[in-house]
């Protein structure tokens, strides 16, 4: 796993837990975004893409800073649909909680414990076998994936 490369100074915030940690499993780091693999049992193959710099706002981003970012959330998309045949794609970029910009990409599942609610709903019903375990690819050979994936877009930081 790569470490973790904080915004560069002055753009990074105090207290903002993106600036300060990379938020989850550390999947591949370029110079301006990361991939990061939440480490959230319920929903195994849920990654977020995380702009280096604290920016809040999606429109704060030059156009060609918006497709770059796209382009590392394309890639994560594609990984997950030809790895898990998933029944759904969620993309979501909210901020409400933690203001710094970055998309979630989770691949949903007809059994999973919120569908078809977002994965922030109350949960709708237990899962067993656990989710991950459901899986058709282990996490480490999707991890492994989405960083060939996206290292295809920018050279590793
Ligand atoms: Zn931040």
């Amino acid at each position: 796993m790569p470490d973790f490369l904080p915004p560069s100074a002055p753009a990074g915030r105090p207290g903002c837990e993106l600036c300060r940690e990379a938020g989850g499993t550390l999947v591949f780091q370029s110079a301006r975004w990361r991939v990061i693999r939440a480490d959230d049992a319920a929903f195994p193959a849920f990654y977020r893409v995380v702009w280096r710099e604290h920016v809040a706002e999606w429109s704060d981003l030059a156009l060609a800073d918006q497709a770059a970012l796209m382009g590392a959330v394309t890639a994560v998309e594609r990984v997950l649909r030809d790895g898990l045949a998933p029944t759904k794609i969620n993309l979501a970029s909210l901020g409400n909680v933690v203001p710094h910009l970055h998309w979630h990409v989770i691949a949903r599942f007809d059994w999973d414990s919120r569908f078809p609610a977002p994965v922030w709903a109350a949960a709708a019903r237990a899962v067993e076998p656990p989710p991950a375990a459901r899986l058709r690819v282990p996490l480490e050979e999707l991890d492994a994936r989405v960083a060939r994936a996206v290292a295809a877009l920018a050279p590793a930081a």
